[in-house]
């Protein structure tokens, strides 16, 4: 850092109660830390503003100065940036306020919120929020990528349930958004990514969950092929109110992992249903006729659909990426268990086909950029990178069986489940490009604001 910019960073430190840390810093190896450990963040600056006034400081600090501002909440997708180089990274996790209107049913969350802090309080009153599979995934980086949640076959896309979003824009205004208020910004926002300014609070709305059946279901993995085959089958005729995952599971033999699963491979089915447990059971009774060594399907409080995926709760180093697939035929279950499964010497944590289809697929009348998914399901290969060697064989096994999928490839991608740098036309059709493009022209002319997925 030049000296002029060492004094100025100095200035602006001392205007702000949060933290400010630069190469060199003590702080800055620990803020500048994304919670995907295998990603090496050395941004130009890091600030984690307290308040919303300092997130104001800093994108004017930065915008005077022809630094870029990269805004993150938790760094789930950090490996998607494609570079910091002059750029100002700001992280949103000390915007921590949570307000559940329980008679509104709505929910309004500081950028830093992670969906946990959301699911239970709004569990307390019979109600839930899109969340996703994982606890500690941040709610506003997700709600702005789309937001696949275990409720969505039944109310859609998390990011066409938010009411009101405010941001900070690159001019440093403070705005708010909703359908009446800036509304091509507040369509763009809505799936279009983190393009158009540092969000700063959102609300969205909370759906009444009182009876929820939700869980998992797993087999030895020598019984993927048949096990997922008729999983693909089931899902062409499930009722919109469940919605699931199927998964090849290699469990890492780590101490804190139950006895009965450590250290073993599973073909994996968990998901939740909205209803009762007599309707579940008739649901799922194709599921269970499959005998699954272990089902954990139960009458759950909508705060437990957090945990039923085994999701991660703390940060780790991993490696992944993903596609969007059509229905699958036989032949594709087969190559998906040949290159995934059983005698594969696969080195991934998981491979997994997240169900779509349901409210999914259609979009709501009111919709933002992501207006649906369309294809059958949501894919994503995984693999933890505990040093050089290992990174380098689970990256080259992610694209293998990418490209093994490749003839069901449903031809797009999905903003939260791509992991590296990659074409914005990958993601949306070339009308919905375009309309993106011209909101980040409106908001953002000088591209201040650097998204893991840049529309532009
Ligand atoms: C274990 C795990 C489970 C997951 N489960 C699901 C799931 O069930 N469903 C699903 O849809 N996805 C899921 N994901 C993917 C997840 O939604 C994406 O990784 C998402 O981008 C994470 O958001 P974040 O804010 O936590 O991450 P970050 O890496 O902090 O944010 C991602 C991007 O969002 C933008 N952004 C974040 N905060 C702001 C802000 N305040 N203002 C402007 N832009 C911002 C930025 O462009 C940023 O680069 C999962 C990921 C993991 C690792």
């Amino acid at each position: 850092m030049d000296n002029a910019l060492a004094v100025d960073v100095e200035a602006l430190r001392s205007r702000m109660e949060g933290t400010v840390a630069a190469p060199g810093d003590r702080e800055y190896d620990e803020v500048r830390q994304a919670w995907n450990l295998a990603i090496d963040q050395r941004p130009a600056l890091v600030a984690v503003p307290a308040t919303v006034d300092e997130v104001v400081e800093v994108v004017n600090f930065a915008r005077e100065r022809g630094l870029r501002v990269a805004p993150q909440g938790t760094g789930h997708n950090a490996s998607a940036i494609a570079t910091l180089d002059r750029t100002v990274l700001v992280k949103t996790s000390a915007l921590r306020e949570v307000e559940i209107d329980a008679a509104g049913r709505r929910a309004r969350v500081g950028a830093g919120v992670l969906w946990a802090e959301v699911t239970g309080p709004a569990s307390e009153h019979g109600l839930a929020p899109l969340a996703g599979s994982s606890p500690d995934v941040g709610v506003v980086g997700y709600t702005l990528g789309g937001g696949l949640s275990w409720l969505g076959r039944r109310h859609g896309l998390a990011a066409n349930s938010v009411l009101a979003i405010e941001l900070v824009t690159a001019d440093g205004r403070v705005v708010r958004t909703d359908r009446d208020h800036e509304p091509e910004l507040f369509w763009a926002l809505r799936g279009g990514g983190g393009s158009f300014g540092i969000v700063t609070a959102m609300e969205f709305v909370l759906y009444p969950a009182p009876e929820v059946y939700a869980g998992a279901m797993l087999w030895p993995w020598e019984q993927a092929t048949e096990v997922l085959k008729a999983y693909v089958a089931w899902c062409r005729t499930a009722p919109d109110a469940i919605s699931t995952s199927a998964r090849l599971l290699q469990v890492p033999p780590l101490p804190e992992i139950p006895e009965p699963v450590r250290g073993r491979q599973f073909v994996a089915i968990d998901g939740a249903y909205l209803g009762s447990a007599e309707a579940a059971a008739e649901v799922l009774a194709p599921l269970r006729a499959l005998e699954p060594e272990i089902d954990m399907f139960a009458p759950v409080p909508a705060a437990a659909l957090s945990h039923i995926h085994m999701d991660p709760e703390h940060p780790v180093p991993a490696h992944g990426d993903g596609m969007i697939l059509d229905d699958l035929t036989p032949a594709a279950i087969e190559a998906l268990v040949r290159v995934a499964g059983p005698g594969s010497g696969s080195p991934l944590l998981m491979v997994e086909l997240r169900q779509l289809g349901g409210a999914f697929a259609t979009p709501p009348a009111e919709h933002g950029a992501l207006a649906k998914m369309s294809g059958s399901f949501a894919f994503f290969a995984v693999g933890m990178v505990m040093d050089e060697a290992m990174g380098a064989a689970v990256a080259a096994h992610v694209d293998h069986v990418i490209d093994t999928m490749d003839p069901w490839d449903a031809g797009r991608r999905y903003l939260n489940f791509t992991e590296r740098p990659s074409d914005p036309g990958a993601f949306f059709p070339e009308g919905t490009l375009r309309r993106l493009q011209a909101v980040k022209r409106a908001y953002d002319p000088a591209d201040v604001f650097r998204a893991n997925h840049p529309v532009t």
